[in-house]
């Protein structure tokens, strides 16, 4: 039983982390990262010994894994800051956990890494754009959805030609995309095998679309509106989204209990206006319309 209940606005932690990385936490890949909304922090969070929530809690920190380059959803700053929606979701969880935001660890995590990553207990969990499937919950379990993208097509500007993947064969055009990820397997369909590249990460999709090796990129629509938003005014979205993307949060295969208490605390971050909050701060910057938390897939 909860006795009392301690809230610590973030902006406390955010003091304790210029000590903590003055003291040398972090270092290597990892980054330990202060917040940049206000995120509860459960001080007298309590839970059932021999769960995912008591171990971490008890730990006192947690391993994310995240992007670091995909700009509204995860980025990583110059200054070793962590941005974006997944940020700001990981930071509402652990923060449901009695961890504070500084006391998180970000762990790069392109697309292809991230079922590894869990299985071989790198992070604790993913929170990088991923979508949930059935292929993926063969290795891991997911929780939510907490978003629902759609695949979609970035071009240049001032290209009218690419107006759909059904115009990618016609105008013979070189198409980006990132291995692993799910729509790297979906374009197959509409271009030859030749006229796919493959990166580890959208920002080198970007680079080959400025400098004109291939003519479009590949992926979620809201990560290309990032990749866009960044090229001031160089690219556009084809703005015709062909897949569902629902993004889940990946963890160790069957710990359905840690699923459950993610699953929980999104409800909760959509009910206290937290999980809008977040969205604001970050892809609601750039991307028209604010989500409502998706219906959540029970917990297997
Ligand atoms: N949501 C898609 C996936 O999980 C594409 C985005 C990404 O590669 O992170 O594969």
């Amino acid at each position: 039983m909860r006795a009392r209940r301690t809230r610590l606005v973030a902006a406390l932690a955010a003091s304790v982390a210029l000590v903590l990385s003055a003291c040398g936490g972090g270092g290597g890949e990892d980054q330990l990262s202060g917040p940049s909304v206000d995120v509860e922090v459960d001080q007298d969070a309590q839970f059932e010994p021999g769960t995912t929530m008591a171990e971490l809690n008890q730990r006192g920190t947690i391993r994310i894994g995240t992007k670091y380059d995909q700009p509204l959803f995860g980025v990583r700053g110059l200054d070793g800051q962590m941005q974006g929606f997944d940020v700001e979701i990981g930071r509402i969880i652990a923060g449901k956990l009695g961890i504070p935001p500084d006391r998180i660890q970000w762990v790069e995590t392109p697309s292809q890494t991230r079922e590894e990553v869990l299985e071989q207990d790198k992070v604790d969990m993913v929170i990088a754009t991923y979508t949930i499937n059935d292929n993926r919950k063969q290795r891991i379990s997911f929780a939510g959805p907490y978003y629902e993208a759609g695949q979609d097509l970035m071009v240049k500007a001032d290209d009218n030609t690419i107006t759909g993947p059904e115009s990618l064969r016609p105008t013979g055009a070189k198409v980006c995309s990132v291995t692993g990820s799910t729509p790297a397997e979906e374009i197959k369909k509409y271009v030859d095998p030749a006229n796919l590249v493959l990166f580890d990460v959208y920002s080198k999709c970007a680079d080959a679309l400025r400098t004109g090796q291939v003519q479009a990129v590949t992926t979620d629509n809201v990560i290309l509106l990032g990749l866009a938003e960044q090229s001031g005014g160089q690219f556009k979205l084809v703005e015709k989204p062909f897949t569902e993307e629902p993004y889940g949060i990946g963890i160790k295969k069957g710990d359905v209990q840690f699923c459950e208490f993610i699953n929980q605390t999104l409800t909760e971050a959509a009910q206290s206006g937290k999980y809008e909050q977040a969205w604001r701060a970050t892809a609601g910057k750039v991307a028209q319309q604010t989500p409502q938390l998706p219906q959540l897939d029970p917990c297997v």
